[in-house]
């Protein structure tokens, strides 16, 4: 049985939560923003906490700690991924799904946030294993879950093969084939074309939008990329096919630096063929996850995960453009000194919302049991994302803020409308 844990504030530097809190305070007072809704954003609504007794391939038993955390379902039923790793944390968690509270409001889809996790090291775990844990969660969390209450898809180190195990342990839980209950599945089960690349597809919109606000020819722009997962991957291959040289690549494994660009299709065959790490890639000068970072390109694009670019290296950063294709990359300190610096940063919240979008169209799909093709959803999938980008970009020339700080604002003015207009206790 799943139990509700008390809302706990971690104190440690850089604390996922506590940087959303910073940017909301900000984007409150701007908008002046009611003090009740204020309230009801800085909590999630649930925090549910749930340890996951694994029998091991080795026969003993493995306890794992597994989250599921809900921000808000003002405008929806909530929405977020589940991701495997051995950062996840309460903290983490909570920041994750307020951020996908923002997310959808942003996309304009209608839905709330949540996100859930598992610590563990998917990396370490045998099919078997991870099939044992996806299940135990999965019951753990099945009162939380639901077409019409929370609907949780892919995120790091997830993919289409645990979204399948969640709908057959949750239909058989509750008797009733449910294959909406999760997005990103695999195509024969409900899944949507264009899922899979949905994420780096929008954060390659996104940037394609931002350029040409900043007089950027992609022929004339070296980018590099940082996370070579599914979203730091796609999103590569997709600026390289708008003429966008890709100079450098990384994962957690390695780093790579070409200056006459790296053969995006060629790293992805080689990491497929090579566990899915780069490490030992050939095409490139192998360099550090930090030179990456500050190397002389014009955008950057954190696609790896939380805290990435903070006050320590801010300075450091050349790109003119940063889009982040991760969550959280950027912390509130060095968003203050890129500012200054005059770097515009699409945010998250905005830039990897393709994924999500098309979670939706996903979910619409299993509900009419009408399915479209590749590309219909991809055109959808871009309108969306070039009306959220302009949406943003129109607040922050109104309120003269820079772009997160904008995000904030236009997310949180459609979901007071919301608070508002349901009312509350
Ligand atoms: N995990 C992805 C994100 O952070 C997708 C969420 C979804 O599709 O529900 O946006």
């Amino acid at each position: 049985m799943a139990d509700t844990k008390k809302v706990k504030h971690q104190t440690e530097k850089d604390n996922p939560f506590e940087e959303m809190i910073k940017r909301l305070d900000v984007a409150a007072k701007i908008m002046k923003l009611d003090d009740d809704v204020y309230e009801i954003m800085k909590k999630p609504n649930k925090i549910v906490y749930s340890s996951l007794p694994i029998k091991m391939d080795n026969g003993k038993t493995q306890v794992f700690e597994g989250f599921r955390v809900v921000h808000n379902t003002a405008l929806g039923p909530s929405k977020g991924g589940i991701r495997y790793s051995l950062n996840v944390n309460e903290s983490e968690v909570m920041a994750l799904a307020a951020w996908m509270t923002f997310k959808c409001a942003i996309a304009d889809i209608p839905y709330g946030g949540a996100k859930g996790g598992i610590n563990c090291d998917p990396s370490k775990m045998s099919e078997g294993e991870l099939e044992r844990l996806t299940r135990s969660y999965t019951s753990a969390m099945s009162d939380v879950f639901g077409v019409d209450k929370d609907i949780p898809a892919p995120d790091m180190n997830t993919g289409a093969r645990e979204m399948a195990w969640i709908v057959d342990e949750f239909s058989k839980i509750k008797g009733a084939y449910t294959p909406g209950v999760v997005t990103g599945k695999p195509l024969h089960l409900g899944g949507s074309r264009g899922r899979v690349e949905a994420t780096g597809r929008g954060v390659m919109t996104a940037t394609m939008e931002a350029m040409e606000k900043l007089g950027m020819k992609p022929e004339k722009c070296r980018a590099a990329v940082q996370g070579f997962g599914n979203v730091g991957s796609i999103t590569a291959k997709h600026l390289a096919a708008q003429g966008i040289k890709i100079v450098a690549i990384s994962d957690h494994t390695a780093a790579f630096y070409n200056a006459d660009g790296i053969d995006i299709d060629k790293a992805i065959a080689y990491r497929n063929s090579n566990k899915g790490v780069i490490k030992g890639y050939k095409g490139g000068k192998l360099i550090s996850n930090e030179e990456l970072l500050t190397l002389n390109v014009d955008i950057l694009c954190p696609c790896a995960m939380e805290n990435q670019i903070t006050e320590e290296n801010a300075n450091k950063i050349k790109a003119k453009l940063i889009v982040e294709g991760a969550n959280g990359p950027t912390t509130d300190e060095a968003d203050h000194i890129l500012e200054k610096k005059g770097v515009t940063v699409i945010p998250d919240i905005l830039a990897n919302g393709g994924g999500v979008t098309v979670s939706y169209f996903e979910w619409v799909q299993n509900r009419n049991g009408y399915y479209y093709s590749e590309e219909e959803i991809n055109k959808r999938a871009d309108r969306w994302m070039k009306q959220a980008f302009n949406n943003v970009w129109e607040v922050s020339k109104k309120y003269k803020v820079h772009m997160r700080i904008a995000a904030y604002i236009y997310a949180l003015s459609k979901i007071e409308l919301g608070i508002k207009s349901r009312g509350s206790y």
